[in-house]
């Protein structure tokens, strides 16, 4: 039996016409670039991420840009981030002006790690952006508290997170803004690319959804210069059909994560993936780490698991980011995670004897060394 890494076919098939219909009416209205769909969709949203505003954008990483300018982060600023995310995050940090600056994550939860925050605080720093890695919520008590006595802005990289929560507050709801990415294969995933930003910021809120749409207050009167950042109208109208059935498909991801936990916490070959007290995990990826990856790797491929590596090369020590100056061993956690870490598929349709195939042949490729 074959185990894709992905199957979003499986989930799209049941909302087929749904999704013809709700695609018509997007051509019908002729609201095809931001508009009432749009509209509807951040209605929606905010509300499920128990937020006051959400702001329809084109990417994550738009978000990401968004909240830092809106945030008045520019040229001659730091901001701290992790090295262990998808290169979008510092990216945002570089497309403002301003310098991302890493610090090493905890080495159960993968998320920052507050102290590390702490002592990498300077007079340049101006935001901290944890990123809620996997579909795991950062420690945020301790990283507000360091924020808090610096005067850091707290900017949630939510991307991997729709629906988590921190001691029972929603992922992008405790920052000044939290950032979706609503990329095909995420837990909320649109026909293409979209993201939005939450904010309980009314300020932030208008200065976002100025910025998002060529800063213009009412069109053709442009306040300041912004860009074009607006959500497509037929990716709202897909996100409205899918949106009610997040908590569900993230409450499948918990059920497919234990399952996978139980089967493999017996192997001592394998470090299974801890969830925080403080936390309600949404699993956007199920990552195991093995000292063996590429061994196994293959073993996985060889008998059809689909399986991949959320990320093999850590940001600081990208071709891109030479000139930062980072050196390899400068974040031991990170680096280590990056040599390790095997993601394992994981989406809600998944079958249980589909998660039992995958610990089988991951038990026989651990035991056995061919
Ligand atoms: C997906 C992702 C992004 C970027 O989102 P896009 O919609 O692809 O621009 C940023 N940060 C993290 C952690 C992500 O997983």
């Amino acid at each position: 039996m074959n185990v894709p890494f992905l199957d979003l076919n499986a989930q799209h098939a049941p909302l087929r016409q749904e999704f013809h219909a709700a695609i018509e009416g997007v051509i019908d209205r002729c609201v095809f670039a931001g508009g009432p769909v749009v509209e509807e969709f951040e209605e929606e949203f905010a509300v499920f991420c128990r937020c006051r505003h959400a702001i329809g954008v084109g990417s994550g990483t738009e978000a990401l840009w968004l909240s830092l300018l809106a945030l008045g982060i520019g040229p001659g600023d730091e901001v701290i981030t992790v090295p262990n995310s998808f290169m979008a995050t510092a990216e945002a940090i570089t497309y403002c002006g301003a310098r991302p600056v890493f610090v090493d994550v905890d080495e159960h939860t993968y998320t920052m790690d507050p102290k590390a925050l702490a002592k990498a605080v300077t007079s340049n720093t101006k935001a901290v952006i944890p990123v809620h890695l996997f579909g795991q919520m950062a420690d945020m008590k301790p990283i507000q508290a360091v924020a808090n006595e610096f005067g850091l802005k707290i900017i949630e990289d939510a991307c991997q997170a729709h629906g988590a929560e921190y001691t029972g507050q929603r992922a992008g709801s405790i920052g000044d803004t939290g950032c979706f990415s609503f990329y095909p294969g995420k837990n909320l995933g649109a026909f293409g690319e979209a993201g939005a930003v939450v904010t309980n910021n009314s300020e932030l809120y208008d200065k976002i959804r100025i910025l998002r749409d060529h800063g213009q207050d009412r069109r053709y009167y442009h306040s300041q210069v912004g860009w074009n950042c607006r959500m497509d109208g037929i990716q709202a109208a897909v996100l409205r059909i899918k949106l009610p059935n997040l908590e569900t498909g993230n409450q499948l991801r918990r059920a497919h994560a234990a399952h996978y936990n139980q089967a493999l916490c017996d192997i001592r070959e394998i470090t299974i993936p801890t969830t925080a007290f403080y936390a309600e995990h949404v699993f956007h990826i199920y990552a195991i780490r093995v000292r063996e990856r590429d061994r196994i790797m293959r073993h996985l491929a060889s008998r059809g698991i689909g399986c991949a590596v959320h990320y093999p090369v850590t940001i600081h020590l990208q071709e891109a980011y030479r000139s930062l100056g980072y050196a390899a061993g400068a974040f031991h956690v990170a680096e280590r995670c990056a040599a390790e870490f095997i993601s394992l598929p994981m989406y809600p349709e998944l079958k249980p004897e589909q998660v039992e195939q995958v610990t089988e042949v991951l038990r026989e490729a651990v035991t056995c060394s061919i």
